[in-house]
């Protein structure tokens, strides 16, 4: 039987995800001889065009951006959002919210004018997409799983309830009740970390995620109630989830 090939593409974003896929280690070496890897440039030189399954890591950031996305979900039946930048725009987003004159000037100095630039975006906003593999980066568990259940036929499970439920099972103190509480975002953020930053004493910054119907407002009530500002509130928001309610 022939196996499905599948390819790896990358836009703008720190190459993490791919990488963190590169150190699953020996699994990855028994979920690799079920497909063929036709596409994967921190991997290999190769590069095939034709494919079924497309990982893409990355945020849309300039139009030649739109165009090779376009491209791959014309040649692959299916594709994944993989992480953040290309779940939720990720951090690329946080620069929307700047003068983009001034951040182009940052980034390119005097040789702006050379480069393609437009405002940070998932790739939902461009193509269709079947499935997401949130975080960032991307959990190493999840991503077997999910390639797994693809390999099966079967859909991949992501959560939808919120990291506070993980947290909760972990028996940790909430960061809220600390003595010198630390505001937290994982009453509205989808699960699947095993609430990671929480169990370490950080926050969660929404980095998988709104859950559906997050209760934004019991959530504001709550950061008002512990003296965060509203600046900090939006920085907070900013840091992942700055396109919520313009695109999921
Ligand atoms: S989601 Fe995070 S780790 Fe993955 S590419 Fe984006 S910034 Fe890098
Ligand atoms: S620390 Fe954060 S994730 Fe954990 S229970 Fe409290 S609000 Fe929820
Ligand atoms: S706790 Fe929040 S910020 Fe940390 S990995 Fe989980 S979803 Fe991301």
């Amino acid at each position: 039987m022939q196996k499905p090939k599948v390819a790896f593409f990358e836009f703008t974003c720190c190459e993490g995800c791919q990488l963190t896929v590169l150190s699953i280690g020996e699994k990855i070496l028994d979920l690799f001889g079920s497909v063929d890897v036709v596409n994967f440039r921190e991997a290999s030189s190769y590069k095939g065009q034709d494919y079924e399954i497309a990982f893409i890591e990355g945020s849309i950031a300039s139009s030649e951006d739109i165009r090779r996305v376009r491209e791959i979900r014309s040649k692959a039946k299916i594709c994944i959002a993989l992480g953040a930048c290309a779940h939720l725009g990720g951090v690329n987003v946080i620069r929307n919210f700047h003068n983009q004159a001034n951040v182009r000037k940052s980034v390119y100095g005097d040789k702006a004018w050379l480069f393609d630039s437009i405002l940070a975006q998932p790739i939902d906003a461009v193509i269709k997409v079947d499935y997401v593999i949130p975080e960032c980066p991307i959990d190493k568990k999840e991503f077997v799983r999910v390639v797994s259940s693809l390999l099966l036929g079967k859909k991949p499970f992501v959560p939808d309830y919120p990291v506070c439920t993980e947290c909760k099972m972990k028996t940790n103190v909430c960061l809220y009740h600390k003595k010198n509480p630390i505001a937290c975002m994982g009453p509205v953020t989808r699960a699947g970390c095993g609430a990671a930053c929480p169990s370490v004493g950080n926050a969660c910054e929404g980095c998988r995620g709104l859950i559906p119907d997050p209760n934004l407002g019991a959530l504001e009530e709550v950061f008002k109630e512990y003296g965060v500002s509203t600046e900090d509130i939006m920085r907070f928001y900013r840091m992942y989830n700055g396109l919520m309610g313009v695109h999921k």
